[in-house]
């Protein structure tokens, strides 16, 4: 850490009270006297010399004695020190800080409040309107004491700025009679109520006039207090800032805060507390978010950089021009680039870590595909992981298709395998008799043994946890790595979560994708729905209905799913009408696919194991039955099954959601087409815990003043500064501090 605060006070103070001791304890060391001092320079000790002035000869001496052996005693850091040291704080408030994740003087001073209330100027009584929240201040001219029934007792303060009178009410809190004086000014902040021709308060915030502390001033709040109240919550913290401020020690390089024109810590931490007004309160909160987001980008950039072991592979270029000739379309430009990017990434000695981002149909498989080739071109091998089974089993179809004529062998490997076609395809990863292996998590099982694994393809990164990522990864050596998502990941979070990643984004639909056209209808409208399924039905088309399948409830939802393909047969017997669950036996659902891939099957009832991939590209319509209980991430998933020649399709979603944010999420996915501004809707109205998988959350859930949702720009200068310095090597101090705040999360995330 660069020098620290304490560390030259100590300097100074050292000789000071040499010099006192000399001089015989005359408080003559320094201009202003010792106390004064102390109190400036070293404040968390100014306890120790309370009234120095005032004391006899051998109280300085006992005084400036403990000074000097606080002085000796080694530096506490802010996060070793109990709140309970601070006084004023007892078990019982020690307990309820607790609740609230405080534990330590550096918790207390790290909570941040989240908005600002301006309690700064008075207004009018005169003008304040009933309905608005206003300070006013003048002078009591009366009070009263009522005890309106057993139990309930009312004060009623009558204030008189003049203008006007307010009459402040307060319920059984006795304590205002006795602290609110007639005659005397005060301060009344609250919500304007007129009644009967009289401008009233319910229990106002109330002070002295000028006091300043909960009026006269803009007033931060913290987001819960758990049983303590604001101005107690807001009164230990102005102890904390007092008695440890000094104490904290800057994190960011002065430089980088210059050029961004940001406040140091110590500073940005007094001023969020106690903030002059709005801007300084940002000015505050960008500061201590950006040294969160610094401080993430230099744990990111420090560990990926890590020294991973990897090896250039040679691909036969030839093998790639062949895959791409050969393929029934044109790469979009978006994808000839990733793939592009793939091949310089393989060639080049260090271990490919990049992230293909597209939104649902963007085409990600054909880039998969065209990676497996060049591996296999190269001699080695690959792993295509995907999620759900009936992903890996569609994976395999599409891929075998793809590379169908090249001299590429394409194996499986998941569950549903009988044992002896489990051990004979084992035997022929292990023998190198397969280029390219398709599986879900049966290929990170331990008897699973490649000859020479190259490139690991992740499909749906999301839904895997990293250890299973780097389980992957560990059955090569110096693994190539390539996961997908057709999550669109907000920018912000990409930097975050996946800073280490290089990132392709396949950007444009392939050939012209005819938007789907989403209608949203009550649950008591559900014929409407399903007398158009059946006019689609009877043109030859075909189509989902889709079920949710909630965790904890999961047999009840299963039983509706079975419920709704019962109804849906009888009600469509020239059809075909097929059921897909989860829990159906690998052969099952595999006939099922088959069934409504060829025809004979036009009406697929399933749960949301559809969600993810299913290419069958003529399904043009799509029931979603209780789309309220949907994630919108999901409902967007959903609704990239169909339509996906470019034909007229349509998304119905039927639902009558009981919630705002249901309602919200039912209202983004009517309106919004593009999965990137899905995921900021998303973000916006769940905000980045939920949006994130749990390992991911855990993470965001560290932020304490940064905010995912519009911090971008700034995230972006703090990855420039993480660079930057990490150019120049990063400082131990830096790295430690980086492991103390963030460490078990970027563990989490396996970064
Ligand atoms: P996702 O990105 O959702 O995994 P897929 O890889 O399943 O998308 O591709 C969606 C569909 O688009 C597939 O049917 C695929 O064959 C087709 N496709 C992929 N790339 C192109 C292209 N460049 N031109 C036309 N169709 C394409
Ligand atoms: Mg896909």
């Amino acid at each position: 850490m660069p020098t620290t605060h304490r560390g030259e006070a100590r300097a100074v103070l050292e000789k000071v009270l040499a010099l006192e001791r000399e001089r015989g304890y005359a408080d003559r060391a320094v201009v202003g006297g010792l106390e004064k001092f102390v109190a400036r320079h070293a404040p968390e000790a100014a306890h120790l010399v309370a009234g120095y002035a005032s004391r006899d000869a051998a109280g300085r001496a006992a005084a400036v004695d403990e000074l000097v052996r606080w002085l000796r005693s080694p530096q506490e850091p802010l996060s070793a020190i109990p709140v309970s040291r601070l006084p004023g704080v007892g078990k019982r408030r020690a307990e309820l800080l607790g609740r609230l994740g405080i534990g330590t003087v550096e918790d207390l001073l790290t909570f941040f409040p989240r908005r600002l209330e301006d309690r700064s100027g008075p207004r009018a009584v005169r003008e304040v309107r009933d309905g608005e929240t206003a300070l006013v201040e003048g002078a009591v001219r009366a009070k009263s004491r009522v005890k309106v029934r057993r139990g309930l007792e009312l004060v009623k303060v009558a204030l008189d700025d003049g203008t006007g009178f307010v009459f402040g009410i307060w319920f059984n809190q006795p304590w205002v009679w006795d602290g609110i004086v007639q005659g005397e000014r005060y301060a009344f902040y609250g919500k304007v109520q007129v009644r009967y021709g009289e401008v009233q308060m319910e229990n106002p915030v109330w002070e002295r006039a000028g006091l300043k502390q909960q009026t006269g001033r803009w007033v931060p709040v913290y987001p819960a207090t758990e049983g303590l109240t604001q101005p107690v919550l807001q009164g230990l913290i102005r102890r904390a800032l007092d008695r440890f401020g000094g104490e904290i020690v800057d994190v960011v390089p002065p430089a980088a805060l210059g050029r961004l024109g940001l406040l140091p810590r110590r500073e940005a931490i007094a001023r969020i507390h106690a903030p002059e007004g709005p801007q300084d309160f940002e000015r505050a909160r960008r500061s201590l978010a950006f040294e969160e987001l610094f401080l993430l980008q230099v744990g990111v950039l420090g560990r990926g950089g890590r020294a991973r072991r990897g090896r250039a592979l040679t691909p036969d270029p030839e093998a790639l021009k062949r895959f791409v000739a050969r393929l029934p379309f044109a790469l979009t430009p978006s994808q000839r680039r990733a793939l592009e990017a793939v091949e310089r990434d393989l060639r080049a000695p260090r271990p490919m870590l990049r992230l293909l981002q597209g939104d649902v149909g963007s085409g990600k498989t054909v880039v998969a595909a065209g990676a497996c080739v060049m591996a296999a071109s190269a001699g080695a091998q690959a792993a295509v992981m995907a999620p759900t089974e009936i992903l890996a089993q569609q994976h395999h179809l599409v891929l075998a298709e793809l590379l169908q004529g090249l001299p590429v062998r394409v194996g499986y490997l998941g569950g549903g395998l009988g044992r002896r076609e489990r051990r004979d395809a084992l035997r022929a990863v292990a023998a190198g008799e397969v280029d390219v292996v398709v599986g879900t998590h049966a290929l990170i099982q331990e008897d699973v043994v490649f000859r020479d694994l190259a490139l690991a393809v992740v499909d749906e990164q999301h839904r895997f946890g990293v250890v299973q990522r780097g389980a992957l990864e560990a059955k090569g050596e110096g693994t190539n790595v390539l996961v997908m998502s057709a999550t669109p990941i907000p920018r912000t979070v990409v930097l975050t979560v996946y800073g280490e990643f290089a990132v392709s984004v396949l950007e444009e639909m392939p050939s012209s994708r005819g938007a789907v056209r989403t209608v949203w209808l009550s649950e008591s409208r559900r014929d409407e729905a399903y007398r158009e399924v059946g006019e689609r039905l009877a043109r030859g088309e075909k189509g989902y209905v889709v079920f949710p399948v909630i965790e904890d409830s999961a047999e009840r939802d299963l039983r509706a799913a079975t419920a709704g393909y019962e109804e849906l047969r009888a009600q469509f017997p020239r059809h075909g009408v097929a059921l897909l669950h989860g829990q159906l036996s690998s052969e099952e659902k595999r006939e099922a696919m088959r069934a409504f891939r060829d025809g004979r099957v036009q009406l697929l009832v399933a749960t949301t194991v559809v969600e993810v991939g299913l290419d069958v590209p003529e399904a043009s319509f799509l029931v979603i039955e209780h789309a309220d209980r949907f994630g919108l991430a999901q409902l967007h998933q959903l609704r990239g099954r169909i339509g996906r020649q470019g034909q007229p399709a349509v998304c119905y979603a039927l639902a009558d959601p009981a919630t705002d944010e249901a309602r919200e999420r039912l209202s983004a996915f009517r309106e919004l087409a593009d999965g990137f501004r899905i995921a900021e809707a998303d973000l916006r109205i769940r905000g980045p815990g939920d949006v994130l998988g749990t390992e991911q959350s855990g993470f965001v859930s560290r932020l304490k003043a940064a905010d995912l949702g519009r911090d971008l720009p700034l995230l972006e200068r703090a990855r420039e500064e993480a660079l930057r310095l990490a150019e120049g090597g990063i400082p131990p101090e830096l790295s430690r501090e980086v492991e103390r705040r963030f460490g078990e999360a970027l563990d989490l995330l396996g970064v």
